[in-house]
């Protein structure tokens, strides 16, 4: 790991937990969380619990995001939730681009890329979810697929942003499916994907940027990921939705940090 790129492990609550469910989800996470430093904890519990959240986390170490934005600023959308408005409820994050918005609603690199540059405007910060089907991995696809995601996704970055931006690598076959890549297969996608961002961008901003894993962690694999040089945190599912997985999960990354 390198200590240079701050970790950041992030859960994803997708579509689950109602208000009561959340707070007390979020009150045992403080509770057991509250010592954590040198890495950043990031929750992004569905639309309905943000503004509860968004106030019980005030003054906490556990930050907010959403799971999604709509890349215009306002208007006639129906259904659709701007970044301001994330940003009133105290959103500091946002993921973009995940499989399962890419899969079950159409989402393509073009909507990303509106949605990434629309966090940025707004000082939102966007993790921005690449990764390949199974399919693609047999076929020998994989960096095709997660270059293509990366080079279209982030088309309206500019090169003075990039290292402000967080990538989920997350292979869709390990999603929600508790087969995690290996340690070897996540790094060698990640350091392909510092590398792409480098020869796109910038080098020295490439360093900088934090590069999550995402499939079927759990407190049991976090450690030896979190060993790679270009794992420099997690994106979880599943296992952010109890108190113990999701906290086991950031102490076990954080015992690498030191
Ligand atoms: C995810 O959907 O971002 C994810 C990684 O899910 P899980 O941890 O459940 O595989």
């Amino acid at each position: 790991m390198n200590l240079q790129r701050k970790p950041i492990i992030t859960g994803n609550w997708k579509m689950n937990q109602k208000i009561s469910e959340a707070i007390e989800l979020v009150n045992g996470l403080k509770r057991e969380l509250y010592d954590e430093e040198g890495i950043e904890i990031v929750i992004c519990p569905p639309y309905t619990a943000l503004s509860e959240l968004g106030e019980s986390l005030q003054d906490s170490n556990i930050q907010l995001g959403a799971q999604d934005l709509f890349w215009e600023s306002s208007g006639a959308y129906t259904g659709e939730v701007s970044a301001s408005m994330l940003k009133d409820v105290g959103c500091r994050y946002v993921i973009i681009g995940h499989s399962e918005r890419r899969h079950y609603l159409g989402e393509t690199n073009e909507m990303v890329a509106k949605k990434v540059r629309r966090a940025l405007d707004e000082k939102l910060i966007p993790i921005v979810c690449v990764g390949e089907r199974l399919e693609e991995r047999e076929e020998g696809k994989t960096f095709e697929v997660v270059k293509d995601h990366l080079a279209n996704g982030l088309s309206l970055v500019k090169k003075e942003e990039i290292h402000e931006v967080v990538i989920a690598y997350e292979p869709v076959w390990a999603i929600g499916t508790g087969k995690n890549a290996t340690a070897g297969q996540a790094e060698e996608v990640h350091a392909f994907i510092r590398k792409l961002l480098g020869d796109v961008f910038d080098k020295t901003a490439a360093a900088r940027v934090r590069i999550q894993y995402g499939g079927s962690v759990k407190p049991e694999n976090i450690a030896e990921l979190m060993e790679e040089e270009d794992v420099n945190g997690a994106l979880v599912g599943g296992a952010s939705l109890t108190i113990e997985g999701f906290s086991q999960i950031v102490k076990r990354a954080h015992i690498r940090v030191s």
